[in-house]
């Protein structure tokens, strides 16, 4: 009977988006105050069937589909049927934003040359720095565009970006710049560090020097221009020792940064101890930290972000211990570490890496590079869920359940992405269009 309809669709609330049908909507509600440890991680929220409302950007209603649409009509309902729905991921620790490459040495490195060959032949990370010293602001801007470009494509909606290799106060003010402007120009969202990332040659005879320069020059000037809300530290055999790393986050919490921690990637040098005792939100890679560093960040709720691309790439397959960090009731997050070394835009391929590698179940793998990471960034009150209330950043993936992601890997799974309650990636669309030129062509 008409009137019927019209009663009913006269009582249904109006929303911008409906997401509809989903085989598995994952939302990782609930318990997210803090980051979640232990058995946590394998709690995903899962509704079967499962729909979201959206409206102005942010989630309103969550619930199985005949219920959300019994109570919600939209502009446009996207039916996702037989797909999974899940929280954009949050990728909390790269270094997007930098000029030239160093593909010559990783075919040098298969060819086995050691870290001295690569470094006397022009190369490691100075070369980077030279580069990207020479890049002007619009040059950085373009080339970190088409890395973000491939990082949303995969599924990723927020992203901590790094300074770093600058290593002087106008250049790394300079990629602070570039990160604001992508902040500004781009969908995914960005969370802006300033890395004190090496020694640059110019004070190879005087360390202290550089050390004095960032924490009486940079992070001031840093901190006054608002461009950056982390400061963090490579700690490390040929970077910055344990001393240096801790006076340099405690100037930047001064300034108000907080700050993270680039720990005991090469050595148990006491990364994870000095991330626990400075307050750090994370202590990011943590290959070789100790027991005793680990239960201090656990203590303190220091999320520890691991890097198994890196771990993949660079440090001869050696993997974080991520089994004894979850039973010693350590936060773990994921993240690609993209940088010119570690050329990865894909938390899919992270996922995959983390679970063949380091074990970890495909649930506690999604936990991390959802809702932990969004805490190893600061931003789990607006994100790594779907919750009311929260972003509408949701991405839907092409395969009948979570357990898909590590299981098939090699491949994009993202068919949607959300970004803040609009669709940016729409790959089904992109079909639609391709199918109908075909069939016009024949
Ligand atoms: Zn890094």
């Amino acid at each position: 009977m008409p009137l019927t309809k019209q009663t009913r669709t006269r009582t249904r609330e109006k929303t911008d988006i409906l997401i509809v049908n989903a085989n598995e909507l994952v939302t990782l509600a609930g318990n997210n105050q803090k980051p979640r440890v232990g058995k946590q991680m394998l709690d995903l929220g899962i509704i079967r069937n499962g729909a979201v409302a959206v409206k102005d950007g942010r989630i309103v209603a969550i619930g199985k589909t005949p219920e959300i649409t019994k109570l919600y009509k939209a502009e446009n309902t996207v039916n996702v049927g037989g797909k999974t729905v899940l929280p954009g991921f949050v990728d909390p620790h790269t270094h997007v934003v930098f000029a030239g490459s160093r593909e010559d040495e990783f075919q040098m490195r298969i060819e086995g040359a050691s870290h001295q060959e690569i470094l006397d032949r022009g190369g490691g990370v100075q070369r980077i720095v030279r580069e990207t010293r020479r890049a002007s602001v619009e040059k950085l801007v373009d080339s970190s565009t088409e890395r973000l470009n491939a990082m949303l494509e995969h599924g990723t909606t927020t992203a901590e970006a790094k300074s770093g290799y600058g290593l002087t106060t106008k250049d790394e003010l300079k990629i602070l710049e570039v990160i604001q402007r992508l902040n500004q120009l781009h969908p995914i969202d960005l969370v802006p560090t300033f890395l004190a990332n090496a020694i640059p040659p110019e004070f190879s005879n005087n360390p202290e020097d550089f050390v004095r320069l960032i924490i009486s020059e940079m992070i001031p000037k840093v901190a006054e221009k608002g461009h950056a809300e982390f400061c963090d530290v490579f700690c490390d055999r040929g970077a910055f020792n344990l001393d240096q790393s801790r006076r340099i986050l405690v100037a930047g919490k001064n300034s108000g940064l907080k700050p993270k921690l680039h720990a005991d990637e090469t050595s148990a040098l006491g990364g994870a101890e000095l991330a626990a005792s400075v307050g750090a939100v994370s202590g990011d890679q943590v290959l070789f930290s100790s027991d005793e560093g680990m239960k201090a960040m656990a203590e303190k709720g220091v999320v520890a972000t691991l890097l198994p691309a890196s771990a993949f790439n660079i440090t001869n397959n050696r993997f974080a211990d991520a089994r004894s960090m979850i039973n010693l009731g350590v936060p773990l997050a994921l993240a690609t570490d993209l940088n010119p070394n570690c050329y990865v835009e894909n938390q899919q391929l992270i996922i995959a890496l983390a679970c063949h590698f380091m074990k970890l179940t495909v649930a506690e793998a999604i936990t991390a590079a959802t809702i932990n990471a969004a805490h190893a960034v600061n931003r789990a009150c607006e994100l790594g869920s779907i919750e009311l209330g929260k972003k509408a950043d949701i991405i839907v993936l092409d395969v009948p359940n979570h357990k898909f992601l590590g299981y098939r890997f090699g491949v994009n799974l993202v068919d949607k992405v959300m970004k803040n309650g609009r669709l940016v990636v729409d790959k089904e669309a992109a079909r639609t269009e391709f199918r109908l030129l075909e069939e016009q062509e024949m």
